[in-house]
């Protein structure tokens, strides 16, 4: 009887093998799975950042944008009054007028300054049309933002539990994986490992769907199934290395 773990291992039947090198495929593949999914769960938080600081960024901009028309409009204010007092202080003129063409250009000056005060009224009435219309777009993107940045606490709540659930779950699956892998010829199991870090999809070891490979699908010889099916050798696919079983040992049906 064997007692110590050299020769246990070596009792095991290519059967036995096979059936221990699928179950390790399956636990692989479940990690390479919530590998995947930690890895987009980030990508979603970092998403909603960057459509946070846009939103943020947009904001400043029109917030400066009302500084400025109201800058204009203070200088349009500065304006009026400076065309007001040299209507007041030609108007004043006018009384010691000593000839026509006098009154005439004070006349005209007078007028001149009266349309220049109509000038920044209108410009006074558009600046604060447009201050309007940004504050209107501010209130929108505020409440825009607001929502976003709750959008992004529950996101990042629900990342962390997500994180810390598949974490504890990827641990399991590498403890039992360990197990498995101890009772697998150290051969077997480097060669396992090279082919799934070969394959693009991280499967070393697949079942025959369809008379083809599992793995990159080409036909599989009916000789060639055969001798799958009756589990004495181990047979890799000649096209892409991966390792064969019958759908049966994995326990599919077909
Ligand atoms: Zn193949």
């Amino acid at each position: 009887m064997a007692t110590d773990k050299q020769s246990a291992e070596k009792e095991y039947t290519v059967e036995e093998k096979l059936s221990a090198l699928y179950q390790l495929q399956t636990m692989m593949t479940e990690i390479d799975k919530i590998k995947t999914l930690r890895g987009e769960l980030p990508l979603e938080v970092q998403d909603l950042e960057d459509e946070i600081a846009g939103l943020e960024t947009r904001l400043q901009n029109y917030q400066s944008d009302i500084k400025d028309f109201e800058t204009s409009v203070v200088e349009q204010k500065n304006k009026i009054s400076d065309s007001t007092s040299l209507i007041e202080k030609y108007k004043s003129q006018l009384d010691n007028v000593r000839n026509n063409r006098e009154f005439d250009n004070l006349s005209k000056e007078i007028e001149f300054q009266g349309l220049e005060i109509e000038f920044s009224e209108k410009k006074i009435r558009e600046f604060s049309e447009a201050i309007t219309l940004k504050k209107e777009e501010i209130a929108g993107l505020s409440e825009k933002l607001e929502g976003r940045k709750a959008d992004l606490v529950q996101k990042k709540g629900e990342l962390e539990q997500i994180v810390s659930e598949t974490k504890q779950d990827e641990e399991k699956l590498r403890e039992k994986a360990k197990k498995l892998e101890a009772a697998i010829e150290p051969r077997l199991l480097t060669a396992f490992k090279r082919i799934r870090k070969g394959a693009r999809n991280g499967l070393a070891v697949v079942y025959i769907q369809r008379d083809a490979c599992g793995g990159c699908f080409n036909k599989i010889p009916p000789q060639k199934q055969m001798d799958i099916k009756l589990r004495k050798k181990i047979i890799v696919c000649e096209y892409c290395g991966r390792i064969m079983i019958d759908p049966e040992l994995a326990g599919v049906e077909e």
